[in-house]
């Protein structure tokens, strides 16, 4: 049995500006040129927020110089809106069902594609090892084995048990009822996975605009969020800073006495 007790976080896409085209947005309005009217220059993160900003008031060229100070004005303000036309997509693996049972309800600003327990087999899927699990061992000695052996006891059950009760309705579902072979396999998975525990690893693409990201990073990095999604939230929160430090730099991370991290946001629910 494989058991994982780390995410992989990858991001995926990111904001891609066509500056010919705000050039020409730009001389069609007799404004300034790129970057006398755009400040945040070619940090595109920025730049969208920028561009979007100003075209409310069409300031282009005109008020604060720093984009740093625009930013953190917009942020301290609630200007929320503009920071959703920033988005940024990655793919979770190495992840808990009921992580993205916990991410998914997650809604304003989000789209989700997560692998399907019908189409994909789940008889060698491996299993997310609970951080409690992780942070255990090797502390309490045989205590953390005993946990650690009863989690795979319970596991390995449950893998069994998947594997039975696909063999059993392999053969008792007829042919018949299906007009295609991949319908008959779908209900037969689709049976089989209410055994799965919620431990079995998933796999899922995530694209959220910067408000809705810091909304999620706020919620699930609080000390209170389940530990396996805090993680997940403070990875992510990790590449967003770098990626865009204007819309994330606020975000303060702390270390907690179990070594956990948390993060807070110095502009909460923007
Ligand atoms: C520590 C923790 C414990 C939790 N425990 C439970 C639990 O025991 N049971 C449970 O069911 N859930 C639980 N949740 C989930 C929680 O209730 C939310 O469903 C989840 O955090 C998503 O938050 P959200 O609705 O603010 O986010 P989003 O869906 O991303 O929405 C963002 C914001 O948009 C606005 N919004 C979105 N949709 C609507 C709408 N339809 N109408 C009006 N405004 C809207 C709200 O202001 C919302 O805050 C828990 C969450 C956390 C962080």
């Amino acid at each position: 049995m494989r058991l994982i007790s780390d995410p992989a976080v990858y991001l995926v896409t990111r904001p891609n500006i066509d500056w010919d085209m705000v050039a020409a947005f730009l001389e069609d309005e007799g404004l300034p040129h790129v970057p006398d009217s755009i400040r945040a220059g070619r940090d595109e993160s920025a730049a969208v927020v920028e561009i979007s900003a100003r075209l409310c008031y069409m300031s282009f060229g005109k008020g604060r110089r720093d984009i740093g100070k625009f930013i953190h004005n917009l942020l301290s303000k609630g200007d929320g809106s503009v920071f959703e036309h920033v988005n940024y997509g990655f793919v979770f693996t190495g992840v808990s069902r009921s992580l993205t049972h916990e991410l998914v309800r997650h809604r304003a600003g989000f789209a989700y594609s997560q692998l399907s327990q019908r189409f994909v087999s789940e008889s060698d899927s491996p299993f997310v090892l609970p951080p409690a699990l992780s942070m255990a061992s090797g502390r309490e000695g045989g205590d953390a084995d005993k946990a650690r052996e009863l989690l795979e006891e319970a596991l390995g059950k449950a893998s069994t048990a998947y594997e039975d009760l696909v063999s059993a309705l392999d053969k008792v579902l007829s042919e018949d009822l299906f007009e295609q072979k991949t319908d008959r396999r779908k209900a037969i998975r689709q049976a089989a996975r209410s055994v799965l525990p919620n431990a079995t690893e998933t796999k899922i693409f995530v694209t959220a605009n910067v408000r809705a990201w810091r909304h999620f990073i706020e919620m699930r990095g609080a000390a209170y969020a389940d530990w396996e999604i805090r993680r997940l939230a403070l990875r992510v929160l990790d590449i967003l800073k770098r990626e865009a430090p204007l819309l994330f730099g606020d975000f303060e991370v702390a270390e907690l006495p179990d070594g956990t991290r948390t993060a807070a946001s110095k502009y909460p629910k923007v």
